[in-house]
């Protein structure tokens, strides 16, 4: 098995890393009367002297929110790092989807932001890859140039193009929420085994997860790329921190 991250084995763990983080706040005032002369009664409750009023210390705090305790979070949060497909996460940890869901999706713009560097993800969006030594460069490509892409070299995975060699880049991503007509005449469908190794291990990977999470929606590849890309690149501790930061905002 695994060694659990932060080596959290209990709730009370969890949360502790969670407040060290900045990810877990509590209220330092009475959220009734706004009294300071507050303390800790039974279990995650707080009363205040002043008004007599109590609340659940996770009042506005994400895991209120979300709705689980905090070492399941960080359990998710570890899961989704590894690259688990969100129902499998679901039925590992006896989470409903809904909630794993929630929490992916408050990581996945952080993500999109952090690897293509991309605030807003609407219409089509293009992605040059560029095998740069032992690491693969992604980079956000504006318009599509169709005179410079020769038929052989499109390729379609579930709904999403390839365009190998294109421009500066080895290979060119296009999700589209629609068919690209010019693109449905040209593609043939990839024997992977024939692509560079460098971009093999990270198309197995992303291919796979598109076709057995079926991934529709162009946020939701986008974030399926970065994830592969994370993967390819870093170790899991390091993408955990990744994700947990998306959350200290909160
Ligand atoms: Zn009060």
């Amino acid at each position: 098995m695994d060694k659990p991250f932060f080596k959290a084995s209990s709730d009370s763990e969890a949360e502790d890393k969670m407040l060290d983080m900045g990810i877990l706040k509590y209220k330092e005032v009475c959220p009734y009367c706004g009294s300071t002369e507050i303390y800790h009664i039974r279990r995650n409750h707080i009363k205040c002297k002043k008004c007599r009023r109590e609340w659940s210390k996770y009042k506005d705090s994400l895991l209120e929110n979300i709705r689980i305790k905090p070492l399941t979070f960080l359990r998710i949060i570890e899961k989704i790092a590894e690259g688990t497909l969100l129902k499998n996460i679901s039925d590992d940890l006896k989470v409903s989807y809904n909630t794993v869901l929630k929490v992916r999706n408050r990581i996945k713009n952080q993500i999109i932001k952090e690897v293509f560097k991309l605030e807003n993800v609407d219409g089509n969006i293009l992605i040059g890859i560029k095998i740069v030594e032992d690491y693969l460069k992604f980079e956000v490509v504006k318009n599509l140039n169709f005179s410079i892409i020769k038929s052989n070299n499109v390729y379609k995975i579930g709904r999403i193009y390839f365009i190998e060699d294109y421009e500066d880049f080895d290979h060119l991503i296009v999700i589209s929420e629609e068919s690209i007509e010019k693109l449905e005449k040209m593609y043939r469908v990839p024997n992977i085994d024939d692509f560079k190794n460098e971009i093999k291990q990270f198309l197995e990977d992303f291919s796979d997860k598109i076709k057995r999470g079926k991934i529709i929606n162009s946020p939701t590849i986008l974030y399926t790329i970065a994830q592969s890309a994370l993967q390819y690149k870093h170790e899991k501790d390091y993408i955990v921190e990744l994700f947990l930061n998306a959350f200290q905002k909160a």
